[in-house]
């Protein structure tokens, strides 16, 4: 579940190497995972990248000539490797792409569902396709987030998930900016006061910014997050079991003590049912 620390470790790993040698071979790629037909792949055939950009969680790649804009989103499973020459392949990726000094920029997907997606686009055609996202979630500053926060009143977890009000966030990380900044992932966002609203902008940053850190080095997600996934293991600052609940469709990991005043959070749809 890559977000804005892996993708754009990812963009960082890719920006030099993909600027290296013109465009040999784009393609093939899988029917579920490209999202256009036109203009055709093949016409990356010949261009040279300008190297790799990202938008929240989707990774960019445009051409020297300004013409093109080939478009990647991960979504949950899709894992995306830059292969050197006579580096050994996966048999059948989602998409590949080879340059011409033998280097191969490889997608796949594990399971069945196909949710990645390809793109090839006009630059104002992907500016359109990507114009629905928020912000830059770490380059928010606090009354950016303030304005956010009291645009419309949801529970925190949900709300930074959210891409159109912020972007790159996502069910991992954001489980871990909630622990840091101290709150509860049911709070509502416009109950938030000026202290909490600024805890949650320093911690959206930090942990960001850590996160980018850990996966440069190579952290895999057991050590890279604290709170996500850690369900009955010791919180690291107060030493409580890690809770879980469960929430719409996500699991929300967090510490009762630290964040929600000792109270065990209730799945939302079950205790509306009781209530
Ligand atoms: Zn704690």
């Amino acid at each position: 579940m890559p977000e804005l620390p892996e993708i754009e470790t990812l963009r960082r790993m890719l920006d030099e190497r993909l600027r290296a040698a013109p465009v040999a071979k784009a393609g093939p790629a899988h029917v579920a995972t490209l999202k256009t037909f036109d203009p055709a792949l093949a016409t990356l055939e010949g261009r040279r990248f300008a190297g790799a950009k990202r938008r929240g969680k989707h990774l960019l790649f445009p051409t020297e000539d300004g013409e093109l804009v080939l478009h990647v989103h991960l979504m949950s499973a899709g894992r995306l490797r830059f292969h050197e020459p006579g580096e050994k392949q996966p048999k059948s990726p989602a998409f590949k792409l080879m340059l011409e000094d033998g280097g191969a920029l490889v997608l796949t997907e594990g399971g069945p569902k196909k949710r990645a997606k390809v793109g090839l686009y006009r630059p104002e055609a992907i500016e359109a396709e990507l114009g629905h996202l928020g912000p830059e979630a770490n380059e928010l500053d606090a009354e950016q987030l303030g304005e956010i926060l009291a645009g419309d009143s949801r529970r925190l977890h949900a709300m930074l998930r959210d891409q159109r009000v912020l972007t790159g966030i996502g069910r991992a990380w954001v489980n871990e900016i909630l622990h840091r900044a101290r709150l509860s992932p049911y709070a509502l966002s416009t109950e938030l006061d000026s202290e909490e609203t600024a805890r949650l902008g320093e911690a959206i940053r930090e942990v960001l910014a850590e996160g980018l850190d850990l996966r440069e080095r190579g952290v895999p997600d057991k050590k890279a997050y604290r709170i996500h996934n850690h369900l009955g293991e010791p919180c690291f600052v107060c030493g409580t079991p890690i809770a879980r609940v469960d929430f719409e469709e996500h699991t929300i990991f967090y510490c009762p003590e630290c964040q929600t005043g000792g109270r065990v959070l209730k799945d939302r749809r079950l205790s509306r049912l009781l209530r």
